[in-house]
């Protein structure tokens, strides 16, 4: 019997690989639940949704830009229609735009709002009525280390990621009367396409630049598509507005 058993989930920005979507995307196939794969990339999509069914599971991909407000309404219904409920929404999808606010133009401003933290926005808003319908649900939004404590290059990036924090907590005080759950996770430093795009030495600047950390070591996808596995699960029922940093301690020193 699989941890989310006979779940629907979608997980957004799931196509790249290495990276947290696609990880969680695999972990919640691989424990029993349905997972409706998107992306801005559906062939990326595709392929996690192929690893997914190749494993055992039972997935399909879908193009979705999470900008868009009539694409979320598509991919909800399509969850409704296809699958008769949705239980569990991962928004994940995401961009940084990492920058001195000496070179952040209004333009990287606003599409980093606009990715980061309306998405999440407009995914919350039209889950919700569909998870009301199923009886409850868990939305699990990813935050980050950056939306806990200031760091540089991340005033829009932070920014958003800070609104999508407070935005968490205030969903599971609006939600919980309807058992919809409503939780953060906040990343610090994982080894996947976004970080490294990021990193100019790769992996092994990545190693260096960690080792000072209290558990000394870059964080692996599955590192949190395990947190967010156990927060979608029925294991966290007791769980909402909280705020997971999965981090290797960075926050904590
Ligand atoms: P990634 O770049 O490897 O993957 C992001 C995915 O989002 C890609 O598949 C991309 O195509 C998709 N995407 C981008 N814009 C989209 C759009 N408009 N619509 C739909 N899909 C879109 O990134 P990742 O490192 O796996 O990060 C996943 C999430 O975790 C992001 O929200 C990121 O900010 C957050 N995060 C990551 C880290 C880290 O260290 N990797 C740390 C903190 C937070």
């Amino acid at each position: 019997m699989g941890r989310v058993n006979g779940k629907v989930a979608i997980v957004t920005g799931a196509a790249s690989n290495p990276g947290l979507g696609h990880a969680t995307a695999m972990a919640l196939g691989r424990e029993g639940a349905t997972v409706i794969v998107t992306d801005i990339d559906l062939a990326g999509a595709e392929e996690c949704a192929k690893a997914i069914r190749d494993a055992g599971g039972d997935a399909a991909a879908l193009r979705q830009d999470v900008t868009s407000e009539d694409g979320w309404k598509q991919v909800i219904a399509y969850a409704q229609s296809t699958h008769g409920r949705l239980d569990v929404l991962v928004n994940n999808a995401g961009i940084a735009i990492l920058k001195p606010i000496d070179e952040l133009s209004l333009s990287d401003w606003n599409r980093q709002i606009e990715v980061n933290l309306t998405s999440v926005f407009l995914g919350c808003k039209y889950a919700a009525p569909a998870m009301r319908a199923a009886g409850g649900g868990s939305i699990v939004n990813l935050s980050s280390v950056a939306g806990l404590v200031g760091l540089q290059t991340c005033a829009a990036y932070g920014a958003a990621k800070g609104g999508v924090r407070i935005m968490s907590k205030v969903l599971a005080a609006e939600l919980g009367k309807d058992n919809i759950r409503c939780n953060s996770v906040h990343p610090g430093f994982i080894w996947t396409n976004m970080q490294a795009g990021a990193q100019t030495g790769g992996r092994e600047a990545a190693e260096a630049s960690t080792a000072g950390l209290p558990l000394g070591r870059v964080g692996e996808p599955d590192d949190i598509a395990n947190c967010i596995l156990y927060l979608a699960s029925d294991e966290a029922n007791y769980i909402t507005g909280a705020e997971f940093t999965v981090d290797a301690g960075m926050t904590a020193v």
